[in-house]
């Protein structure tokens, strides 16, 4: 009926160690379990939201081996997604740096995306105040001057921040797909 399953699939972009995997492990499970290795692995999970069945497909991606460089968004990677969430550490000014390119790499897909491509920006490890290399800021208006959204978030600490970054990003990919 009216009540189909909707499915939408999510690419996790970002530098080596921001937390790209840990982001992904606790919003299917709700825990931090430390250590990840580098797998690379499409993950399914089903959520009820606003009373309807969503399937969330979660590409987490790992960093280009094949001398492409880093923050390279494969052909492949960019036909599959529907929406992104591009991942920096607060503190590590280097995977700032990545996520700016990253964000004006998929801005020039544009076949894929005649719209806006929905993007979440997402700054994180926000427990390690101390370290902290990038303001909060600086991340905001990246996210304002590219139309993308954004949240700072530690994925160590708490599972409620992630949720919203997949909940906002659901948000968006639906405006996209409304356009269409
Ligand atoms: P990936 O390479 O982007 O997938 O990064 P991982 O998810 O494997 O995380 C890299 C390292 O950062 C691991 O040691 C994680 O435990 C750690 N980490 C991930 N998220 C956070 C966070 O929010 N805060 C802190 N303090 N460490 C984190
Ligand atoms: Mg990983």
């Amino acid at each position: 009926g009216s009540q189909q399953k909707v499915e939408v699939n999510v690419l996790l972009l970002g530098a080596e160690s921001v937390g790209k995997s840990a982001l992904t492990v606790r919003f299917l499970t709700r825990r931090f379990i430390g250590e990840y290795g580098d797998i690379e692995s499409i993950y399914s999970h089903t959520d009820r939201i606003d009373g309807r069945e969503i399937c969330f497909n979660i590409w987490d991606s790992l960093c280009s081996q094949n001398g492409e460089g880093e923050g390279h968004i494969s052909e492949r990677q960019l036909q599959w997604t529907d929406g992104f969430i591009l991942v920096y550490s607060i503190c590590d000014r280097a995977s700032f740096n990545v996520v700016q390119q990253q964000v004006q790499r998929i801005r020039q897909a544009k076949s894929k995306f005649p719209g806006t491509p929905p993007i979440i920006i997402v700054g994180n490890k926000r427990d390690l105040q101390h370290r902290r290399t990038v303001s909060s800021e600086e991340g905001r208006i990246l996210a304002l001057s590219t139309d993308c959204g954004f949240f700072e978030i530690s994925a160590a600490e708490t599972y409620h921040g992630v949720l919203l970054v997949f909940h906002e990003l659901l948000d968006l990919i639906r405006e996209a797909r409304a356009l269409k």
